[in-house]
């Protein structure tokens, strides 16, 4: 959909000034003691990126319990998409825990459930009658995407794309790409899962129209498409490296599913709610996906997520067949209402526009200084580097890993929080909310540069 942008915003006022600043060594004492704490209780399956321990957050900054403070460029890995305790959000979550903290929605329901539905059928792109069901993560998302689609098509097979990530319980486990860390010694795992060739243009070299052929082809001949209940698709990869599909790549594939009776799911959970300067990056591609899957940004760091699809496939799920006891929880689904009320009221999508010029520029200034940066890309508030080996950015592309995990350490030591992707762990990632101001976006990028430089020194 496209929106008219009200220009006319007012400052955000925020409660932590907007800066880094580093008092103490990384991790400073208070967090090495409440490290030593967790290692005792949590098992070391679960990891830090960065083990600081925060106290407090807000706008685009992260302030821990030592007193330091980090411009946050991954906001809980695209969670606090408009902002850290955000105002409206968290006003909105505080009354709804004064009225109904939980009935669950299958046995009485309320009204925020509906509403979020009925936001999630106007936003997600599509002109039809749609049906969302709510659920808590993600990956409870997905599965419930790939069940509707079974039950509705009466098939078993789904399809799914190399470099590709979906969660961590055990369907989606099968459906990611990378093996290690995700997978490794969990199984046995769910079946009828098919990985297929996908669009890297940095890589493959391959036109859109080329890369589907491909891929089609390909599942043509393993599966065959009347197999095949659903592909499932990241518009833009996230895990994967915040890999953009070639031209026509997408809208192709979304062609021949159509065509074949097979369900076309977008997995938006990392690139939807506003974060590319779209409500969903389905946009971008001119895609109209069967169903779309929401999570991470939609409730401004409560958890929530949805499946939103056309009515007809939607409603081939038996009564009864859907739910779960915290799914779509009064508080969560009033927060998610705020911020789509603050995506529209602070002009939230130029925002991610803005960020897109800034970082894509100053990103591109690093890359024609620095030849181990390969590729730039990305939409909106979604801009990747894919790191390589010196002198092979145009040639063999060798991943560079170490030099990704040296600048998100050096970046860290001086209070700016990068995240790392990619299958080979070579690309960082800017994933900041869309509240960050121009000025720390560049504040940012100077770590970064310096970064770069003491690696090539
Ligand atoms: C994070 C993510 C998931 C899984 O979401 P969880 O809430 O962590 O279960 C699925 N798909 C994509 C594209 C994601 O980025």
């Amino acid at each position: 959909m496209t929106d008219t942008i009200d220009a006319q915003v007012s400052a955000p006022v925020y409660s932590v000034p907007q800066e880094r600043r580093i008092v103490t060594a990384i991790p400073g004492p208070k967090s090495e003691a409440l490290h030593q704490r967790r290692l005792a209780v949590v098992p070391r399956g679960v990891s830090s990126a960065l083990p600081v321990y925060i106290a407090k957050a807000n706008g685009a900054v992260l302030v821990d319990v030592d007193g330091n403070q980090f411009i946050d460029l991954g906001a809980g890995i695209g969670v606090t998409t408009i902002g850290h305790t955000e105002k409206a959000v968290v006003e909105a979550a505080a009354e709804q825990l004064h009225d109904v903290v939980h009935t669950l929605f299958t046995i009485t329901p309320y009204e925020e459930y509906v509403r979020v539905a009925e936001l999630l059928a106007e936003r997600t792109p599509g002109d039809f009658a749609k049906r969302t069901v709510l659920v808590n993560s993600g990956a409870e998302a997905v599965e419930n995407g790939v069940k509707i689609a079974r039950k509705h098509t009466g098939r078993n097979g789904i399809a799914v794309l190399e470099h590709a990530y979906h969660g961590r319980t055990n369907l989606t486990m099968a459906m990611n790409f990378k093996a290690s860390p995700y997978s490794t010694g969990f199984g046995p795992f769910a079946g009828d899962v098919y990985r297929a060739p996908n669009s890297y243009p940095y890589h493959d070299g391959l036109s859109g129209a080329e890369a589907a052929a491909r891929t089609i082809n390909y599942l043509e001949k393993t599966v065959g498409a009347d197999d095949l209940a659903c592909l499932v698709v990241e518009p833009i990869q996230g895990e994967g490296g915040f890999v953009v599909p070639a031209d026509g790549y997408l809208p192709a594939l979304q062609e021949w599913c159509t065509a074949k009776g097979i369900v076309f799911i977008a997995d938006e959970i990392q690139s939807g709610m506003a974060r590319t300067g779209a409500y969903f990056a389905s946009e971008h591609f001119g895609l109209v996906p069967d169903m779309v899957l929401s999570a991470k940004g939609i409730a401004g760091g409560l958890p929530l997520a949805g499946v939103t699809g056309r009515a007809g496939i939607m409603d081939s799920a038996q009564p009864g067949g859907l739910g779960g006891t915290f799914g779509g929880n009064p508080v969560a689904a009033a927060a998610a209402v705020a911020v789509f009320e603050q995506i529209e009221k602070g002009g939230l999508l130029a925002e991610a526009k803005r960020i897109e010029q800034t970082l894509t520029a100053g990103l591109l200034d690093l890359q024609a200084k620095y030849d181990i940066i390969g590729d730039v890309r990305g939409i909106g508030a979604m801009i990747a580097i894919e790191l390589v080996e010196p002198g092979t950015a145009t040639t063999t592309k060798t991943p560079h890993s170490e030099a990704v995990s040296a600048i998100a350490a050096y970046a860290a030591q001086r209070g700016v929080l990068v995240l790392t992707a990619g299958t080979y762990g070579n690309v960082l990632r800017f994933l900041p909310s869309l509240a960050i101001s121009d000025e720390l976006l560049l504040d940012a990028l100077s770590v970064i540069d310096d970064a770069l430089a003491s690696l090539t020194a």
